[in-house]
C-alpha cells in the first residue's frame, strides 16, 4: 500500500513538474538589423542550422529582426555579428527577468473599474471571458453571445455580436484576435474594442453610427488553450495545444492554426514539423480553433463586408495574398481602406504603419485565415493587422503602451470599415 502510495507522490510530482513555467533565464534576445542579402541569409542560417527562434522573418534589410538566443548560443552568435559587421541592439538582455516583472505587473491589481477588468494590462483568459459575458448580458439589447467552437481542451470558442435591432440581414464584419497565443496585444485589443462598441453605443457617434449599420462578430480569444498555456507555462507559446496524429512520440504539441485553413494547405511559409512554430496540421481543419473561425465566416456568408485578423506584431495592414506576392484583383480599393485605416490610427499617437499585401510587407504563408476568407469564402474586404512594436519590444509590448496601442487601433479599425463604402 505504502509502495503504491508512493508511487502516486512520484506520479503527482511529476505532473507538477510538468506544470512549471518554462524558464528563460539567461536567454538573451537582439534585435539585429540586416544591411544585406549576406545579413539575411546569416539571420536564416541561424534558424536552419542552429534552431534560433526569430521572432519575425527576415525578409527585407533595413528591417529588424529580434532573434531569441539560448544562453550557450550567445557568445558565438555574437562574436560571428562582430566578425560580419551586423548592426544588432540587446533588446533583452535576460528574457526570464522580463517575463517575471510582466507577470508581477499584470498580477491582479486594486484598480476597481466598473466591470472589473483593467483595460491598461493584459488579462488572463478568466477575466477576459469574465467580461465578454458580462457585457453580453448587461447589454443584450446591442450585444449576443455566441459559441462557435470548443478549443482542443474544450474550451468555448466566443463570438460576441454586436448591433443594433434586428440585425440577420444587415451586412457583417467579422473579426479574430488571438489566434496566435503569445500575441497578448491582439486579445487585449478584442477586448477593448469589444467594450467599446457595446459600452459606446448610444454615447459615441461613430460607435452609433456602425453598429446601426453592420453586425459586429469578434472572437476576442481565438485560441483559448494556447492563451492559458502563456499564461501557466511558456510565455511564448504560439500555437493550439492539440495532438498531432503524425507526431507518434507526442512530445511535439500544438498546430499554427493560422497555417491551418484550407488554402494552399502546408504550402509556402509553413512547416510539416509538428515541433515547429508554424507546422501547418495534419490535414487542413484538423484544428479546432480554425474550424471555429471558418464556421462563423460559413453562417455569415455573404453579409461580410470586412475581415480583420488581428496580430502582432511588426506595424503592418496588410491585404491578401499571403500565398503568392501576385496582387488580388482589387488591390487598388484594399490599400484605399487599409490606408484609411493606417491614416487614422497614426492620428492617435503617430504610430506609422505600412500598408502592402502580406506576401509583399512581411513573407509568404500559406494556410492563413485571411487568405481563406478572400480566395474561398469570397469575402472582398479582408485584412491582417499586425499590431505595434517594430522590433523593440515585440511580444512583450510594455504595459504602458497596451491602452493607447487599443486606442489607436480601436479609431484605425472604424476609420477602416467607414471607408469600405465610400
Ligand atoms: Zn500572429
Amino acid at each position: 500500500m505504502l509502495g503504491f502510495r508512493a508511487i502516486l507522490l512520484a506520479l503527482c510530482a511529476i505532473v507538477i513538474s510538468n506544470a512549471k513555467f518554462v524558464d528563460y533565464s539567461g536567454h538573451k534576445v537582439l534585435t539585429i538589423t540586416p544591411k544585406s542579402e549576406a545579413h539575411l541569409e546569416f539571420l536564416h542560417k541561424l534558424r536552419n542550422d542552429y534552431s534560433v527562434d526569430l521572432w519575425n522573418e527576415p525578409r527585407y534589410t533595413d528591417v529588424p529582426v529580434m532573434v531569441h538566443l539560448r544562453p550557450e548560443l550567445i557568445n558565438a552568435v555574437e562574436e560571428a555579428l562582430g566578425t560580419q559587421n551586423i548592426e544588432y541592439d540587446v533588446a533583452f538582455y535576460d528574457l526570464q527577468s522580463v517575463i517575471s516583472s510582466e507577470r508581477t505587473m499584470n498580477s491582479p491589481s486594486n484598480l476597481s473599474h466598473a466591470s472589473g477588468f483593467d483595460f491598461g494590462k493584459y488579462n488572463e483568459y478568466d477575466k477576459i471571458i469574465d467580461l465578454i459575458e458580462s457585457l453580453a448580458r448587461d447589454y443584450p439589447k446591442v450585444a449576443k453571445l455566441e459559441t462557435v467552437g470548443k478549443s482542443y481542451e474544450n474550451r468555448p470558442i466566443y463570438a460576441l455580436k454586436i448591433s443594433s435591432g434586428n440585425s440577420e440581414n444587415k451586412p457583417a464584419i467579422m473579426m479574430e484576435c488571438g489566434i496566435h497565443a503569445r500575441e497578448w496585444s491582439s486579445v487585449a485589443t478584442g477586448a477593448y474594442l469589444v467594450n467599446k462598441l457595446i459600452t459606446q453605443y448610444g454615447k459615441d457617434d461613430q460607435v452609433t453610427k456602425l453598429v446601426d449599420k453592420y453586425e459586429f462578430n469578434v472572437i476576442v480569444e481565438s485560441n483559448p488553450d494556447g492563451y492559458v498555456y502563456t499564461w501557466t507555462t511558456d510565455r511564448l507559446w504560439r500555437k493550439t495545444r492539440s495532438r498531432s496524429s503524425i507526431d507518434w512520440l507526442g512530445v511535439c504539441r500544438g498546430t499554427d492554426a493560422n497555417r491551418n485553413f484550407d488554402i494552399e494547405h502546408c504550402g509556402v511559409g509553413t512547416s510539416r514539423k509538428p515541433c515547429e512554430e508554424i507546422y501547418c496540421g495534419d490535414r487542413p481543419f484538423s484544428e479546432n480553433e480554425a474550424r471555429a473561425i471558418r464556421d462563423l465566416m460559413i453562417a455569415l456568408g455573404s453579409r461580410i463586408k470586412g475581415y480583420f485578423s488581428i496580430h502582432a506584431y511588426s506595424q503592418l495592414w496588410m491585404t491578401p495574398y499571403g500565398t503568392t506576392k501576385k496582387l488580388p484583383p482589387n488591390y487598388d480599393t484594399l490599400v484605399r481602406i487599409g490606408k484609411a485605416g493606417a491614416t487614422a490610427l497614426a492620428k492617435k499617437y503617430g504610430t506609422q504603419y505600412s500598408v502592402g499585401s502580406i506576401a509583399n510587407i512581411i513573407y509568404e504563408a500559406a494556410g492563413s485565415s485571411v487568405d481563406y476568407a478572400y480566395v474561398k469564402q469570397d469575402v472582398k474586404i479582408a485584412f491582417a493587422l499586425e499590431l505595434r512594436d517594430t522590433g523593440r519590444h515585440g511580444f512583450f509590448l510594455p504595459q504602458n503602451q497596451i491602452l493607447p496601442t487599443c486606442e489607436e487601433t480601436f479609431d484605425g479599425l472604424m476609420a477602416a470599415i467607414e471607408a469600405i463604402d465610400s
